[in-house]
């Protein structure tokens, strides 16, 4: 069956590779972008997670294009890293809006047909880093985290009318977003993950493809590490 699915920041990074592997298995997939073009072969409606009338106009593009949407994807992420002493009420601010209030949104704007429709599947992309903290991410782990207590509730409300809410969590995975970790910081994380390793985009993709099929209808309000072994013990 081929669905209607929306990945919110799926113009690069790990949201692109979840795209792709919809896409791969035939079903119709819409990305955001905030600038520049959208990926190849996918279909793309200009978004920023922060601004709820755009996030509405792209759910509405969506709607017409591919009908409405049936599985969320919310991966729209950022960070603004600093030792809390010195980050500004700004960048802890910014942080909430694109990566908490951000996914909110998206679900806000789409939920509705999923409930009429009776079946819907919300996949949130957290962090490891949600339950386990690192210094100079004190915004990122609050948003981060509150999104497990955002999806567990919402997977009560939504339950009765068959739609899943659930969390994938990344490790270290290499994209933009880690780009400029040192080498010195990188081999520590390594060094702190079972695998010993850093993760790649694709390798996050598959957990959030089973999450959205029908053979995990009876997955929800969970919070699944795909870290490597890494931030353990939530
Ligand atoms: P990237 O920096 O490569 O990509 C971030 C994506 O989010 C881009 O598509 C970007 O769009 C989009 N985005 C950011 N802000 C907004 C906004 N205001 N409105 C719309 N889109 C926005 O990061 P990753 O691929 O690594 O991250 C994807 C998700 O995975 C994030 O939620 C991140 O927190 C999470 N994650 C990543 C980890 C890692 O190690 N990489 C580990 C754990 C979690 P644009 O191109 O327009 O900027």
């Amino acid at each position: 069956m081929s669905r209607s699915v929306l990945v919110t920041g799926g113009n690069r990074g790990i949201g692109l590779a979840i795209a792709r592997a919809f896409a791969d298995a035939g079903d119709k997939v819409a990305v955001t972008y905030r600038s520049g073009e959208p990926p190849e072969g996918l279909f793309g409606v200009r978004c920023d997670v922060t601004d709820s009338a755009s996030v509405e106009a792209a759910v509405d593009e969506v709607r017409v294009q591919h009908g409405p949407v049936q599985v969320l994807v919310a991966n729209a992420g950022t960070t603004r890293d600093n030792l809390f002493m010195a980050m500004k009420e700004q960048d802890f601010a910014t942080v909430v809006d694109t990566n908490l209030l951000g996914a909110m949104r998206v679900a806000k704007a789409t939920v509705t047909d999923m409930v009429k429709a009776r079946w819907g599947r919300i996949i949130f992309i957290g962090s490891t880093t949600a339950f386990w903290g690192s210094p100079g991410v004190t915004n990122y782990a609050a948003s981060k985290a509150a999104l497990v207590g955002f999806a567990r509730s919402l997977a009560w409300e939504l339950g009765p009318r068959k739609v899943t809410v659930n969390v994938v969590m990344p490790g270290l995975i290499e994209t933009d977003m880690v780009a400029g970790l040192s080498a010195e910081h990188r081999a520590y994380l390594h060094s702190i993950t079972a695998l010993r390793r850093s993760g790649r985009p694709e390798e996050v993709a598959p957990a959030v493809r089973f999450l959205a099929s029908d053979e995990a209808s009876f997955i929800t309000g969970a919070a699944i590490p795909i870290s490597g072994g890494s931030g353990l013990g939530h």
